[in-house]
């Protein structure tokens, strides 16, 4: 895959790639460079293809030339979470049997010895600012400009799920699956060379580093490179950007800017959300404010990007638009009904890293993989999510999808945001309790209970309580499992 991101910018060397908050950029010829001495630098270290090498590490644009120079030496990248404790590290490193991880200078003291204990040959530092032993390294080796060949099977990256429902597991994504998802993003939602992404995101998951960035070099675009997402140095850098990439949150925290509007929006072309679901409320003020209508996208980890709202064409809230071309989905069970997605396509990955049980059962018999979500699809074809298959309740033997009942609570004045889950109910076998943030004055229970009235009985949550804020993780996604285990005594 490296050499159809090289072919993409090999004629705009001198363009601007990464561009910096203090307004310093890296050309596309300087990354190159760049990628070429930390291939130098992994080969002299011993690092052959198909070696993993690890890094937890902050976003910086040697980050970016640490992944390019793996790919281009044809090893297997493996991003870890920045906020995974020594101990999670201990797994991944036993998991992924490195040759090389590299970590920041703060962590290497702690890391090295829990490294070293999973056998891991090199352990490297790389700062956020560019500094640090894998640099040096880089500075000291031969660059070396090969570009080694892979076949499209061979596996260019372990990337581990965010493990928001268990263990994290690896799965196993192919050069052809980040090259086929690649091109077809790039053209759906037609980037350009005049394109200018926004890049606020992450870059150890798989928004960050291969739907932003992957799709934005095959136009050979600038990229806006911001170290994290602070609300100010967003609001400065876009009137400069073209289109964004964001979670929900990015959104709910521009809109929470009194003065955020129009002038901040004018001139924008897109505005893409994913990774949890944009709560259709958002969707309606984000119009109202700035006349965009967020295009919201689906993928996991294991899938790339899986569905899309159209680019050309009707943007629907709450739905996750059509299959993109060349991958089907489908829903498992009762036409009509919702049931868990299953997907097909170039993007699946091989499965799942040392896992085969779990590679086995995220397959059909016929081939399909199991997402993990329920959906449903319109006659039209277009997705719409209602949860995940572990966060759906089944109270007194009735299936209870949380969507339905948070968009309700969500539409109540004075509720910023909510999360419903099931926990053990004696009778009922799960109970329903919703966890709430208010926006100012939260409403009383009679508010809630007359707004929930149009549903069903069972479907109507029992308790209510009002959080500070719900638990995400970073990238924003709310953690239900840490919810249910909270108010797990709810009804006992
Ligand atoms: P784990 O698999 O370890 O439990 P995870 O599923 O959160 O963690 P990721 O691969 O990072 O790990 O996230 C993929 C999931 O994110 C999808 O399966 C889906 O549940 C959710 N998701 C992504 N985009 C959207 C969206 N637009 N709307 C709703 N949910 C989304
Ligand atoms: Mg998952």
């Amino acid at each position: 895959f490296f050499t159809a991101l090289h072919a993409a910018y090999r004629d705009a060397l001198d363009k601007p790639f990464l561009t910096l908050p203090d307004g310093r950029s890296l050309s596309y010829g300087e990354m190159d460079a760049r990628s070429a001495q930390m291939a130098g630098a992994l080969r002299a270290l011993g690092a052959s293809p198909g070696d993993r090498i690890v890094m937890q590490v902050d976003k910086s644009p040697k980050n970016i030339a640490l992944y390019l120079g793996a790919m281009r030496a044809g090893l297997v990248y493996v991003p870890l979470n920045t906020a995974y404790t020594a101990e999670e590290v201990r797994y991944f490193l036993e998991d992924a049997a490195p040759k090389i991880f590299v970590c920041t200078r703060e962590s290497h003291d702690q890391l090295a010895h829990v490294a070293k204990e999973a056998g891991v040959d090199h352990v490297l530092t790389l700062t956020a600012d560019g500094a640090g032993t894998l640099c040096d390294a880089a500075f000291a080796a031969k660059p070396d400009e090969t570009i080694v060949p892979r076949a499209e099977t061979d596996l260019a990256v372990i990337l581990y799920t965010s493990g928001t429902t268990g263990r994290s597991k690896g799965a196993m994504l192919t050069h052809e699956n980040l090259a086929s998802n690649a091109a077809t993003l790039n053209a759906l939602w037609e980037f350009s060379e005049t394109d200018v992404l926004l890049h606020a995101l992450p870059i150890f998951h798989i928004h960050g580093l291969f739907v932003a960035l992957h799709t934005a070099m095959l136009s050979a675009c600038e990229i806006l490179f911001l170290p994290k997402f602070d609300v100010g140095d967003v609001r400065k850098a876009l009137p400069r950007a073209s289109v964004i990439m964001g979670v929900p949150t990015f959104y709910t925290r521009l809109l929470a800017e009194k003065d955020f509007g129009k002038g901040d929006t004018a001139h924008m072309r897109l505005f893409i959300s994913g990774s949890a679901p944009l709560t259709i409320e958002a969707f309606n003020t984000f119009e109202e404010r700035t006349g965009h209508r967020i295009l919201e996208r689906y993928g996991m980890s294991e899938a790339g990007m899986i569905a899309s709202n159209p680019l050309d064409g009707e943007r629907i809230a709450g739905t996750v638009g059509y299959a993109l071309p060349g991958i089907n989905v489908r829903i498992a069970g009762e036409a009509g009904a919702p049931g868990e997605v299953e997907v097909k396509g170039p993007n699946i990955c091989a499965g799942y890293w040392k896992k085969p049980d779990k590679t086995q059962e995220a397959f059909t018999e016929d081939g399909w993989f199991r997402t993990g979500d329920v959906g449903m699809l319109s006659d039209d074809g277009r997705l719409s999510l209602v949860g995940r298959e572990k966060d759906l309740i089944i109270a007194g033997g009735f299936n209870i999808y949380p969507i339905e009942i948070e968009q309700i609570l969500d539409a109540v004045a004075g509720v910023a945001e909510s999360a419903v889950v099931g926990v053990p109910h004696a009778d009922m076998g799960e109970g329903v309790v919703a966890a709430l943030v208010a926006d100012g004055a939260a409403p009383d229970e009679d508010m809630l209970a007359a707004a929930l009235s149009p549903l069903a009985k069972f479907k109507r949550p029992r308790k209510f309580y009002w959080l500070d804020a719900l638990p995400r993780n970073t990238m924003g996604k709310v953690q239900k499992q840490a919810l249910r285990e909270r108010f797990k005594d709810a009804f006992t």
